[in-house]
């Protein structure tokens, strides 16, 4: 083929002779002569001057030399290689540059012709060498992943919001790379880094909790946290806790294991979770005493688990005063798979099927209708029925009446909340260091929206659809969404409720009502105590008065229910009241720093401001020169106040994740589940850091965690 000169304008071309401050300086002028030109740019091999200096320098054409030709070598038959384009055709276009005794660089060789066509203007965007991941670029591509968006999508954000490819300067794989290089920076350091990060929150706030075991070759295999809020948030409403073990696993196939609750706005709410390297006895053992020393050793009342022999053991030994009941979600879930989707989608199965385990309020009743159930469907022999039968007692409600407040949990477990807040940042891909900016994000979230529903409890008041004064009672005492549910059973007992009879024996008055559903409640009231239980259950199940016992209540000549009633764990002002752990640490958030309060308000003001600008000036070509010189003005008046540093890719990356990627490396990610066997604990080995102690922490040692954590 024949030869092809680059076309641009005459100051732009290199010269023999022409000579620089800097090998920076050669660098950025070859490239923008490239870059006009047509061609992207490989840096050449250079040579050192004895004092170390850059004695000379060659910059090329990047399609110089061939590519390794691979074709010799026959294909592994098992792996798939990917046919990439040959782009190197042995062009010779280059410069070379030395460092003459002036200490400047000066061009002594240059060939200007090509052996190949150059990139058409339109195409020079995407050249190689023309190609940066800018400042914004980035920023995006890092907030994204904090709110669980991966790369992808952050390329698409940048493309709608900056325009097409040629403005934001780099490609969707540029993008990818950048945070592919993130990945590979932290590999080693990821669970030592992740680690720290925990060690960083509680030198940040001594009501962090958090404990870890590495085995005898240094690998991470459990780790726990609580933070001061979650702490805080059990020590109000850890009676009930649901753990659910069943979300999917980080990359090392470590189980993601969290602890939730019901919060006084029936959101679910964190208290805790950890990562198990394996679902041993002695891993869940682990786990529940760890949790119960961040909980001060007060246990729940009732624990709702999925099934796993293993966990069950554990719950039994770490918390034998705890109800321990399956989650009936989990069960009903496997249920199309067990019985066979043929049988499943049968239009009335889920009707009689839920019925049956939610419609039954009492054993006897739950029994026969599951005859009935099991006979239409012939599922006499289909064992793993059979097995759900015989232990009904652990899921089906109508044998947990008796549990106070079981109905709570089972409300919110495994529907919306907890789930798709969890299964948002617990994916198969996923190191421990992303993971936990994703999580640490989320749960910000999350707590913005109990603040939320707080400020509205507190400063809102509900519209009342009765005279009644219990109702006003219910408006003025319950948060937002527990009322609405109060105020259901106001208006029903108003509407539907009659007294059918009353049978008085000594204090207690047994009162029948109808509320006109198929059957009627008793409702057994106290005159002495001035308090009474309801056949229906709701107020057991569910910490909610029933319209039954509002009726009867009425009937007593109470215009507000007794206290006893209105539940403090359902209350507007539950959490008022100051908590702190057995150490003396308050049970809070730590005030945010005011200087980085301040720093992010004017970051936001300044976004705000030239978001502003831009918009202003957008509509004519003068107002938009007139920004953009003036923006560059600032450049130049800013570099005075502070000066303009450089970061290198490992410290945007360390800016990003919070943390100093350490050189040496104590804790290690677990490899890989294989590793199952060889877990065992050597908590004591002196070799490596100690999982932080939560007393006499002023004995304590520093770990390897605080050390790199400055
Ligand atoms: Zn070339
Ligand atoms: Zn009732």
């Amino acid at each position: 083929m024949s030869s092809v000169c680059p076309i641009c304008a005459d100051g732009m071309k290199p010269i023999v002779g022409m000579s620089f401050d800097s090998i920076e300086d050669v660098e950025e002028f070859y490239k923008v002569y490239a870059h006009e030109g047509g061609f992207s740019v490989r840096v050449g091999s250079r040579n050192l001057s004895t004092d170390g200096q850059i004695a000379n320098k060659r910059f090329l054409c990047s399609r110089n030399g061939f590519n390794k030709s691979n074709d010799d070598k026959p294909d592994a038959p098992t792996k798939k290689k990917k046919k990439r384009a040959v782009k190197r055709c042995g062009c010779d276009a280059n410069i070379y540059v030395k460092l003459g005794a002036d200490k400047k660089y000066h061009i002594s060789s240059f060939v200007e012709e090509h052996n190949h066509t150059l990139v058409s203007p339109d195409k020079t965007p995407f050249l190689h060498s023309n190609r940066v991941v800018s400042q914004r670029a980035k920023n995006t591509l890092f907030t994204c992943h904090k709110a669980s968006i991966g790369t992808s999508l952050a390329y698409r954000l940048l493309q709608v919001t900056d325009g097409g490819f040629s403005t934001i300067g780099c490609t969707k794989r540029d993008l990818q790379n950048y945070y592919r290089g993130l990945r590979e920076k932290i590999k080693n350091a990821d669970a030592q880094l992740f680690i720290a990060q925990l060690e960083r929150k509680k030198e940040a706030n001594s009501a962090f909790f958090y404990d870890f075991v590495v085995d005898e070759d240094g690998k991470l295999v459990y780790v726990f946290w609580a933070d001061a809020t979650s702490r805080k948030n059990y020590s109000h409403f850890g009676d009930l806790v649901s753990f659910d073990a069943t979300y999917s696993t980080n990359q090392y196939n470590m189980k993601f294991t969290p602890f939730t609750g019901v919060n006084h706005h029936m959101q679910s709410v964190f208290f805790g979770a950890g990562f198990l390297l394996n679902e041993k006895i002695e891993s869940y053992v682990w786990l529940f005493k760890t949790f119960l020393s961040a909980m001060g050793g007060k246990a729940p009342s009732l624990i709702v688990t999925d099934e796993d022999a293993s966990m069950k053991a554990a719950i039994a030994s770490i918390f034998p005063d705890t109800v321990h009941r399956l989650c009936m979600w989990h069960i009903l879930e496997k249920v199309p798979d067990k019985v066979g989707h043929s049988t499943s989608n049968d239009k009335d199965f889920w009707p009689i099927l839920n019925a049956c385990v939610w419609g039954s309020e009492n054993g006897d009743e739950f029994e026969s209708r599951w005859k009935t159930f099991i006979t239409k469907y012939a599922l006499e022999r289909n064992e793993w029925m059979a097995n759900r039968f015989a232990i009904r007692e652990s899921w089906v409600p109508a044998y947990l009446m008796d549990i106070p407040l079981s109905g709570i949990l089972r409300t919110t477990s495994r529907s919306e909340s907890a789930n798709s807040f969890f299964n948002r940042f617990i994916h198969r891909k996923l190191s421990f260091v992303e993971f936990w900016l994703r999580f640490d994000t989320a749960l910000e979230c999350q707590r913005q929206e109990e603040l939320k529903e707080d400020h509205v409890s507190l400063h809102t008041t509900p519209q009342l659809s009765t005279p009644w004064a219990v109702e006003k009672q219910g408006s003025i005492l319950y948060t937002r969404n527990v009322f609405k549910k109060f105020q259901t059973e106001v208006t029903a007992a108003r509407d539907h409720c009659s007294v059918v009879s009353i049978t008085p024996f000594e204090s207690i008055k047994m009162v029948v009502i109808n509320d006109e559903s198929k059957r009627d409640r008793v409702v057994r009231w106290c005159t002495t105590s001035i308090f009474g239980n309801c056949s229906c259950r709701l107020f057991e199940k569910m910490g909610i008065p029933c319209r039954h016992i509002i009726s009867v209540a009425r009937g007593e000549k109470l215009y507000e229910l007794p206290e006893a009633y209105i539940l403090k764990r359902f209350q507007k002002r539950c959490k008022r009241e100051s908590m702190y752990d057995e150490n003396g640490n308050l049970l809070d958030e730590k005030p945010v720093d005011a200087n980085e309060v301040e720093k992010m308000k004017k970051i936001a003001l300044v976004r705000n401001k030239v978001e502003e600008l831009i918009q202003h000036a957008k509509s004519s070509k003068e107002g938009m020169d007139s920004l953009v010189s003036s923006v560059m003005n600032i450049e130049a008046s800013l570099g005075a106040v502070v000066p303009n540093t450089v970061q290198t890719r490992q410290q945007e990356y360390e800016v990003f994740i919070g943390c100093q990627i350490p050189t040496q490396i104590d804790i290690h990610p677990p490899t890989d589940v294989r590793s199952k066997g060889r877990c065992k604990r050597t908590k004591k080995s002196k070799e490596l850091p100690k999982p932080r102690k939560r007393k006499n922490s002023s004995e304590q040692q520093p770990t390897q965690g605080t050390q790199m954590n400055q």
